[in-house]
């Protein structure tokens, strides 16, 4: 059972939820000027996210665990209410990061039970299993099958193969690809870092459950208030960084592959961090600045201006000496990133994206030629 410290840090789990209703507050008495301190927490909780900031320790005084933790329904309900799509992915992985770094700071058996209730519970690892076969039919063999137990004499936690697939579905990167699992009869073993930052993945999708909802908006004056100055950030965010014009870059020449990493970025999605560097990659190669690929990058939820500049300019050469080669279809094939090939794609000589690029201009130049 968490202590009302630990609610208010996950405040999506069904215990913090409980907690609230038995407040006995509703929504309008939130909203009411009583309440203008758990508005202005809702409030700063949504821009931390709009502006991507770190997260910090709490600094609580008495009293404001509640505040905290009341602040969370109101800063959805104002979410919702903006009914913006950057905004929603923006916050749900605030809201993670959030669960993330606290998470990081609990004992082993609270992570375990926040796990369980996000859809990632822990099973037998195959030593224990072994041990009750062993015991059954060789009462000797338990001792030394003892030593090498799984779960938390060793740290790692064995969830099943199927909810690790549907939690790392957006996480990328060489340590969480198939091959680099410790994989044993349908199990997979994690360390306690790694099974946080699944967790993780399972909070924001149930922070941003529901929040596409665009609910009725009450007649509350501070309410309207807090909605217009959200909107006012967000476009705010949106215009300091959106790209003017895409360089030399021809859209209708693009391969579907980077189409669909484009499209993700536009939509507000993570892109993973080898299509990530495909797309910077190729895009460098067909006459973008670091600048204009820089701004693609800027409505991702995980955006951190500092970082992804440097990211940007080490993979284009602008602040190291390599400059990157833009992937092979091969490279794109392994790393998942291949999205919706089409029939040019299909032709045994098309061996690179780039190379798609460069054909379509051709049979452009080709039909402008004819045409002429
Ligand atoms: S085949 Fe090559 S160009 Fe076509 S979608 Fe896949 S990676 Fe992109």
């Amino acid at each position: 059972m968490l202590d009302k410290n630990q609610i208010s840090r996950y405040p999506f789990l069904k215990e913090a939820k409980e907690r609230v209703r038995g407040m006995n507050l509703t929504l309008d008495d939130m909203l009411s000027p009583e309440n203008t301190i758990i508005q202005e927490r809702a409030l700063s909780r949504i821009e931390e996210a709009v502006d991507g900031k770190d997260i910090q320790p709490e600094t609580r005084g008495v009293g404001e665990v509640e505040t905290d933790l009341l602040s969370y329904p109101v800063a959805r309900f104002i979410v919702a209410s903006v009914g913006d799509k950057h905004l929603i992915k923006w916050f749900s992985h605030h809201e993670g990061e959030r669960a993330k770094f606290f998470l990081h700071r609990e004992d082993m058996d609270t992570v375990k039970d926040i796990g369980r209730e996000l859809g990632l519970p822990e099973n037998e690892g195959p030593a224990d299993m072994k041990a009750k076969e062993g015991k059954k039919r060789f009462p000797d063999v338990k001792r030394s099958l003892h030593r090498e137990r799984s779960g938390s004499e060793t740290g790692t936690i064995w969830i099943s193969f199927t909810d690790f697939l549907v939690s790392r579905k957006n996480i990328s990167g060489p340590d969480w690809n198939l091959v680099n699992q410790k994989l044993v009869g349908g199990l997979v073993g994690v360390e306690r870092k790694s099974y946080i930052r699944l967790i993780q993945e399972r909070a924001k999708e149930k922070v941003e459950e529901g929040l596409d909802g665009h609910p009725p908006i009450p007649n509350n004056i501070r309410l309207k208030e807090m909605i217009t100055s959200l909107k006012l950030k967000v476009e705010g965010r949106r215009k300091k960084y959106s790209p003017t014009e895409l360089g030399k870059m021809t859209i209708t020449r693009l391969p579907p592959c980077m189409r669909q990493i484009l499209g993700m970025s536009q939509a507000g999605e993570n892109i993973p961090h080898h299509a990530r560097f495909a797309l910077v990659t190729f895009l460098n190669a067909v006459g973008m600045s670091s600048e204009e690929i820089f701004k693609i990058f800027t409505t991702a939820p995980d955006f951190k201006e500092d970082i992804v500049r440097y990211q940007v300019e080490h993979i284009t050469g602008g602040s190291s000496a390599t400059s990157y080669h833009a992937p092979s279809c091969d490279t794109m094939k392994s790393g998942g990133v291949c999205f919706n090939p089409d029939g040019l794609c299909g032709k045994e000589w098309l061996n690179t994206p780039l190379y798609y690029y460069k054909i379509k201009g051709k049979k452009r130049s080709t039909s402008q030629e004819n045409a002429s």
